[in-house]
This record gives C-alpha cells, sequence and structure tokens, in this order.
C-alpha cells in the first residue's frame, strides 16, 4: 500500500451526520419528492415522441441520484450504534421501496420503456451495449412488475400480495437481526474454549440459577467458537439444538411468505415464482435444477469416501449424530492444527497483506485516510472529522489506479470489521453510493464498504484469523473491488449489480488464492512480532518457550492446503443442498402446490439426500430452514447462484491463474474483460470470451478428484 504523500481525491467523501429524524427521514423524503416531480417532468412527454435521450436518460439521471440516497439511508440499519438510527434506516428503506413500487406501477413509465425498447428493435436507436440493456432489462422488469396488468380485481390483488410480500421480508430480516438468543453455560461445560473467547462473554454473577454461568450468544463468532473448541459434545449439542430453535418465529412466516410468492407469479402468469425470478438471469429455473441434479451425481461418489474418511473422527457430536461436517473440530480432522495457525493471522496484518495483493493483482493503490487526510477532506465540507465515518473504528481508503492504468481516483473503500450490539453480524460487502456519470459527463466516484464482526482484540492479543476468515475477506473485498473498478454509466448497473447468478463468480474465483501456502505466508505475520507490547504478553504467557517465527512455517502451510479437498465435498454438498431446498419451495406451480408444502420437512428431506447424513434427534431442525436472511432479501430462487459460482468460479481460476497467481497481466485483462464492464445481460457470452472457449460445469468435480 503506497506510503507516497496523501493526494485529495476529486471528491469529497461522504459525510455521516446522520439522525433519525431530522435527517435521515428528511433527506428520504425530500429526495423521494424531488424523483416524482423530475419523473412527472418527464412523462409529461408523448409515449410515441420518446427516445433514449429526450426521456430516458433523464429517468436515469434522476435515478442515479435517488439510488445512492436510498444506498446511503439503507448503510444504518446494518451499522449504525444506536437502535433509533437502525430503525429510522428501516423505515427509509421501506419508503424508497414503496417509491420503486409507484414508479413501476405508473403507466406513462411502462409506455415510455415500451416505446424505446419497441424502437430499438425496429433499428430506429441506435444504443451502445448498456444503453441497449437498461431499455431491455427495464422494460422486461416492468411487464415483471405487473405494469402491463390493467386495473381491476387481479391488479389490486397483485398490490395486496406485493406489499405483504415485503413486510415479511422486512419483519424476518429484523427478527434474524435483532435476536437476542443464547445459552447459558458453566465453566466445566466450556472445557476446552480458549480464555480469551470465555472473556468476551457475559457472565452472570447475581443470584439465581445462572450464578457464575457464561452466556454463549447464537452470533456467529461466540457460537462457532463454543461448537469448534468445547471439548464436551453435551455442550455442543445444547448449543446446536438451542440454536436450531433460533427465530422461531419466522417458520410460519416463511410459509405465507412462499405461498404468497407462488400467488404473485401466477397472477403475473409465471408457471412459478423460480421462473419469475429467473427470467433475465444465466440459467433459467429449469436449467439451474438440471445443473444443481447433474453436479449433485458427479460429486456424489467422491463425497461418500470424503464422508467415510471423516467418519472416523466420531468424536465430534456434530459427524457422529446429525448434520454439518464442513464445521468439523479441526482438531480431530486435519493434519494441521489450524487453531495454532491463527495466531500468524492477525485481523490488521491479513487486511493490509490482502490490500497489497489486490494492488499487484488488479493494479490498483490503496490510501489509508488516517486522522489528518480526514480532517482535511471534512474541513473542506465544512464538516467534523467525527462524520467521517459513522464509528471511531471504522477504517478508511482512497483507492486509485496505478500510475501505469493512469493513476485516476476510483472511490472510497470503508472497512467495518468488529463486532458491535445491533451491527449486521453476518460477512458482507455493502454498497454505500455507487458509480454512475453525471449529466455534465463528469463521473460520481462509489463508495464500498467490507463489513465483517469478528471479535474485538483483547488484552494482549489481537483478533486472529482463520484460514476461512481470510478467504471470506478475500471474497467480500473481491465484491467491494467490483463496485470500484466498474467503468459504468448508470449506477442500477454499475459493479456487483450484474445479474444474481454472475455476481459471486469473481468473489468465488478469488477465494482459491486463499488455499495457495505462498499467499497466506505473504500474509502471515506472528502476533509477537507485531510490536514490543505484543511480544510481552505473549512471553508473560509462554515464558518457557522460543519466540515463534515471525512468518507461519511454510511446510505448516503446504500440508495445510491439502486438507482442502478433504472437506470441499462436504462444503459443495451444504451449497447444494441449500440451493436445491430454495429452488424446490420456490417451483411450486400454483397457490394450493405451496399451501401443502411442509417447509421443514422439505427442508430435512433435502439435506438427508444431499449430505447424505445422519438423522437429528426428533428430526427437528426447528426454524434453520427460515433463518437465512438471504431468502428474504432477493436471493429467493437465488441460492443456486452460488454453487454455479463455485464451479465456473474454479474453472475460470484453473484456467487463468493457477500456477500464476500474482500474474498481474491476466490480472488487468480479467479486470478490464469481466470487473468493469457494466451489467448487460452478456454475463454469459463475456465467461466465454475471458475463456475463449464455454464455462465447463464439470470443473470442480475433475478438481475434487486431484
Ligand atoms: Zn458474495
Amino acid at each position: 500500500m503506497a506510503s507516497a504523500p496523501f493526494r485529495i481525491p476529486p471528491q469529497p467523501p461522504l459525510a455521516f451526520t446522520h439522525t433519525p429524524t431530522t435527517t435521515l427521514l428528511t433527506l428520504t423524503q425530500e429526495t423521494i419528492a424531488l424523483s416524482n416531480n423530475n419523473l412527472n417532468k418527464t412523462l409529461l412527454t408523448n409515449p410515441t415522441h420518446a427516445t433514449f435521450q429526450t426521456t430516458i436518460l433523464p429517468l436515469i439521471h434522476n435515478e442515479n441520484t435517488t439510488v445512492n440516497t436510498a444506498l446511503l439511508a439503507a448503510l444504518y440499519k446494518y451499522v449504525s450504534p444506536p437502535p433509533s438510527l437502525r430503525e429510522a434506516s428501516i423505515t427509509c428503506s421501506q419508503l424508497f421501496r414503496e417509491h420503486w413500487r409507484e414508479i413501476e406501477a405508473r403507466r406513462e413509465v411502462f409506455e415510455v420503456f415500451r416505446a424505446v425498447y419497441e424502437k430499438e428493435k425496429k433499428g430506429e436507436e441506435e444504443l451502445d451495449e448498456e444503453e441497449g440493456w437498461f431499455i431491455e432489462s427495464g422494460y422486461k422488469g416492468l411487464l415483471r412488475s405487473g405494469a402491463a396488468v390493467q386495473e381491476g380485481g387481479k391488479r389490486g390483488r397483485l398490490e395486496v400480495v406485493r406489499k405483504r410480500i415485503a413486510e415479511i421480508c422486512a419483519q424476518c430480516c429484523r427478527n434474524i437481526r435483532e435476536d437476542k438468543g443464547g445459552v447459558w453455560c458453566s465453566s466445566e461445560e466450556l472445557e476446552g474454549v480458549p480464555a480469551d473467547v470465555i472473556l468476551r462473554f457475559k457472565m452472570r454473577d447475581e443470584g439465581g440459577e445462572n450464578e457464575g454461568r457464561f452466556w454463549v450468544s447464537f452470533k456467529a463468532a461466540d457460537y462457532m467458537s463454543c461448537m469448534e473448541y468445547a471439548v464436551r459434545e453435551e455442550t455442543r449439542k445444547r448449543l446446536w439444538s438451542a440454536r436450531m430453535e433460533m427465530c422461531g418465529a419466522n417458520v410460519g412466516l416463511m410459509k405465507e411468505l412462499v405461498v404468497l410468492r407462488a400467488e404473485h407469479a401466477a397472477l403475473l402468469g409465471f408457471e412459478s415464482h423460480a421462473d419469475y425470478k429467473t427470467q433475465e438471469k444465466m440459467l433459467s429455473a429449469k436449467a439451474a435444477t438440471a445443473f444443481l441434479d447433474q453436479l449433485q451425481e458427479e460429486i456424489t461418489p467422491y463425497c461418500e469416501l470424503e464422508m467415510n474418511e471423516m467418519k472416523k473422527f466420531k468424536r465430534n457430536y456434530l459427524l457422529s449424530r446429525n448434520c454439518n461436517p464442513s464445521q468439523l473440530d479441526d482438531r480431530n480432522s486435519s493434519p494441521v492444527r489450524e487453531t495454532q495457525l491463527s495466531e500468524y493471522f492477525p485481523l490488521d496484518e491479513v487486511i493490509r497483506g490482502l490490500l497489497r495483493t489486490f494492488e499487484t493483482l488488479f493494479r490498483l493503490v490503496f490510501e489509508e485516510i488516517k486522522e489528518e487526510g480526514r480532517q482535511a477532506l471534512m474541513t473542506k465540507q465544512g464538516q467534523s472529522i467525527d462524520a467521517a465515518t459513522w464509528h471511531d473504528s471504522i477504517v478508511m481508503f482512497a483507492v486509485w489506479n496505478e500510475e501505469a492504468m493512469g493513476g485516476e481516483f476510483l472511490g472510497y473503500l470503508y472497512l467495518d470489521l468488529l463486532q458491535r450490539d445491533g451491527k449486521k453480524d453476518h460477512p458482507c460487502k455493502i454498497s454505500i453510493s455507487a458509480g454512475y456519470e453525471k449529466p455534465d459527463g463528469t463521473k460520481h466516484y462509489p463508495s464500498t464498504l467490507l463489513l465483517t464482526s469478528f471479535p474485538a482484540p483483547t488484552f494482549g492479543k489481537p483478533t486472529f484469523l482463520r484460514q476461512r476468515n481470510v478467504k471470506t475477506i478475500f471474497h467480500e473485498l473481491g465484491h467491494s473491488i467490483h463496485d470500484l473498478v466498474g467503468q459504468t454509466r448508470f449506477a442500477s448497473s454499475s459493479g456487483t449489480a450484474v445479474t444474481q447468478d454472475f455476481v459471486e463468480i469473481p468473489s468465488k474465483m478469488l477465494e482459491n488464492w486463499c488455499w495457495d501456502p505462498s499467499i497466506l505466508h505473504s500474509l502471515s505475520k506472528h502476533y509477537s512480532c507485531l510490536s514490543p507490547e505484543y511480544k510481552s504478553a505473549w512471553k508473560a504467557g509462554n515464558p518457557e518457550a522460543v519466540q515463534p517465527p515471525e512468518k507461519a512455517p511454510l511446510e505448516q502451510l503446504e500440508k495445510f492446503a491439502k486438507t482442502r479437498n478433504m472437506r470441499w465435498g462436504s462444503r459443495t454438498r451444504g451449497l447444494l443442498a441449500t440451493a436445491k431446498f430454495d429452488l424446490l419451495i420456490h417451483r411450486a406451480k400454483n397457490i394450493e402446490d405451496a399451501e401443502k408444502m411442509d417447509l421443514g420437512e422439505i427442508y430435512q428431506r433435502v439435506r438427508r439426500e444431499v449430505m447424505g447424513l445422519y438423522e437429528v434427534d426428533g428430526d427437528n431442525w426447528g426454524a434453520e430452514h427460515a433463518r437465512s436472511e438471504h431468502l428474504f432479501q432477493g436471493y429467493d430462487a437465488g441460492h443456486y447462484s452460488y454453487v454455479v459460482a463455485e464451479v465456473y468460479a474454479y474453472d475460470l481460476f484453473e484456467t487463468k491463474f493457477e500456477g500464476n497467481l500474482m500474474n498481474g497481466e491476466e490480472g488487468r485483462r480479467y479486470r478490464k474483460m469481466i470487473l468493469e464492464r457494466a451489467r448487460n445481460g452478456l454475463e454469459a457470452r463475456m465467461l466465454e470470451e475471458y475463456l475463449g472457449r464455454k464455462p465447463d460445469g464439470g470443473a470442480i468435480s475433475r478438481a475434487m478428484k486431484k
């Protein structure tokens, strides 16, 4: 990363000064009012006179700014420390959703899109790739939204169904985010869990039955630590069973949702909700189902072998009694003790190493904006330095092209990495502001956020990462890079706004870097080498030991890399099971079929068929099938995208990068041919052009057998 003098970017960073009502809600209401005003002016045009330049482009300019305010308002529900701002943010997102729905429902909008779409088909409009796709997807999207459905009973019902679907999704997400579940455990029950992990847990010290016990919350970091380290099988079993019941309120809501989605699809003339959702994807619902079936057939023999190997380690409750062997305790399954290796992967060090990797691969420069830079940038806008971020733990970068690539500014990257009350618990990339071309032809630069919820450092130790955490950061930062390098004119097609079954491919491809010993070696630094303070703290805990080497031992990393194949099958089957469940429940042909579905039973059956595992006590998977935020946030009938991404990403990696991971020339080519292009409906062709052939659906099963 650059140590050159701080450069002032051509666009100031956002100021995060929002309060619940006076600014966030007001900003939302004003933006929506302005948007309606702009629409009213533009839509005065008689549809027969509508052209891309005179009618569609003004609509796009309006959408660009409205989308960006909606993104900013939505940010706070994921990250805001004050609950009132999170609530206001949820309200604002609902207002924006209603605004989009109102736009979609306006007959004049449909008429101008249809007019320009038909002119383009007749060759009367000459549009470039991004413009052409905007019109085509806009027109088909409006058809999907029911814009062609005439007023009357069907129209009224469509609106009622939509409104209820939105309410259910918002409620289910809130139930997941706000869940406060957990289990009280005694220190005996937590035998094996590292002391620094237990230190994070709240302890009950007043009287009562749980006095002296520790609260293990169902938040991923706490729960997973106990499932991995707790020696006692009954502890893990109790935790697992209790967590299965988490968000039980979602079960009934999810059932109602699946029925409503089936009705919604039928009202619009689609065979199923999955057909409705996949109309413009790379794969149709039918093709996606066939893809999953084929993959299952290909990998099952390999997975059986893997399972037999893993059954040797029956000491683990999760493996011996039920479910997910990918969560298998690594002390039992792996020839390398990964937990010891994690001391070589302190969070801050890994992040910096990772950014250096991306700099080389994609020819970028990340310049951290520290206090002095923040002061300068915020003062210029008349703001205090506190307005630079929403919490004082946030790290901020200005991202540039390297000089040889032109040296232009690309946008801002924010890192919000540590666990906080009320913050989204699942790692992800969040677009804070999309890139687009302004009416005067200049560029609006994007702002993108990497969000994770790692536990905060404890006294004497930084936050350590396991390899899977490093992989997650590679993945999510990959999405941020996609946002930053996108060379697009419209906010709605910038960066990761590509089709859903394509968007995961670039990030999945980057996960392959994390299995390379030389990459892990370059990212590693034992925490005792970070500072004299850490060295003393390490020494205090290990008075007899010799200080470990600065870098993780290469031979251990090589051994670790060999464990990839060991769990590959079970991981892929886990994804397959979720994807098959998702497609099955969303391919109901009508309301009656959907009503007959027992979602919990289907979930259990699919997992058993795909994973080939033992039954759980009483067949009770509780509410797990209704606890994936993805199902409520647009990934319904879309989970298969992760499986497609796993396969195609490996194909890209194997063909272009394996054996030459830091090949900046190939990275530049990949950036240009895949990442920089706007959403264009040609994603399958983009892959084909880059690979020089069609993607290979058998790539991953071949790799497993290597
Ligand atoms: Zn992703």
